[in-house]
């Protein structure tokens, strides 16, 4: 392990334009869980899977027991960016990370100063009136719940819809345009937190023209062999002991 360190340490002091593309991983290890993980909690308390609840259809048609659910996994409170966020910040104020992809809607990263960031699903600090497109932010939803459980705009009263792409919902076509151009001019791709299986992943990774990818998840990935250091840790131990000169 310890000659990994050394090893991503070298790639990482040779870079000068790192994209970083993190997944569920970086997020989990905030303690914020993997709401698609299969954790039997639905079977007990929803009555539907979650790819079913958070999807745009079912906002559409059940919008009281979506925010029921969103509330409870999505909409947390008090989370904390962790080493991985903060060790990716000090990378971008050090002017030698281009950006960070993320598949997670936590605005974690922007919490620990990450500045350039392309949200490929969202975020759950932004919130759009779907009736006249006023802006509410994620505290407005917490303490406004609404009286039928559904917090509504307070100019028009339309209801309020998170900036999260829903499923059956396309990705963003400009964040997924910033995403492609940071990774093909990153010279140094580190993914992590992810199993890459999740679109766009995958497809993303051939963007990259640089020199050297670096995979560091807990479990090995079928994408294992696509790059050129493998890590099998936590995202937040491995970035913690690199030094950013
Ligand atoms: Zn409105």
């Amino acid at each position: 392990m310890e000659d990994k360190i050394k090893e991503l340490q070298r790639l990482v002091d040779e870079a000068s334009r790192i994209v970083f593309f993190g997944g569920a991983g970086v997020s989990t290890e905030s303690g914020i869980p993997d709401f698609r993980s299969v954790d039997g909690l639905y079977n007990q308390k929803w009555d539907y899977p979650p790819e079913t609840i958070i999807s745009a259809s079912f906002f559409a048609a059940k919008t009281k027991e979506f925010y029921r659910f969103y509330r409870e996994k999505l909409l947390l409170n008090g989370i904390k960016p962790n080493a991985a966020h903060l060790k990716l910040a000090e990378l971008e104020k050090a002017g030698k990370l281009l950006g960070i992809v993320t598949q997670n809607i936590d605005g974690l990263h922007q919490a620990a100063g990450n500045k350039k960031v392309w949200e490929l699903h969202g975020s759950v600090l932004r919130n759009y009136c779907t009736r006249c497109g006023e802006f509410y932010d994620d505290s407005y939803l917490r303490e406004n719940p609404g009286e039928d459980g559904i917090p509504r705009c307070s100019s028009c009263n339309g209801i309020i819809k998170p900036d999260v792409v829903l499923y059956e919902e396309p990705l963003n076509e400009r964040t997924v345009e910033g995403a492609f151009d940071a990774i093909s001019n990153a010279d140094l791709l580190i993914i992590g937190g992810t199993s890459l299986t999740v679109y766009p992943a995958a497809g993303m990774v051939r963007y990259f023209k640089g020199n050297n990818i670096v995979l560091i998840n807990r479990d090995p990935t079928q994408s294992d062999e696509i790059a050129d250091l493998v890590i099998h840790d936590s995202i937040g131990k491995v970035l913690s002991q690199i030094k950013v000169t």
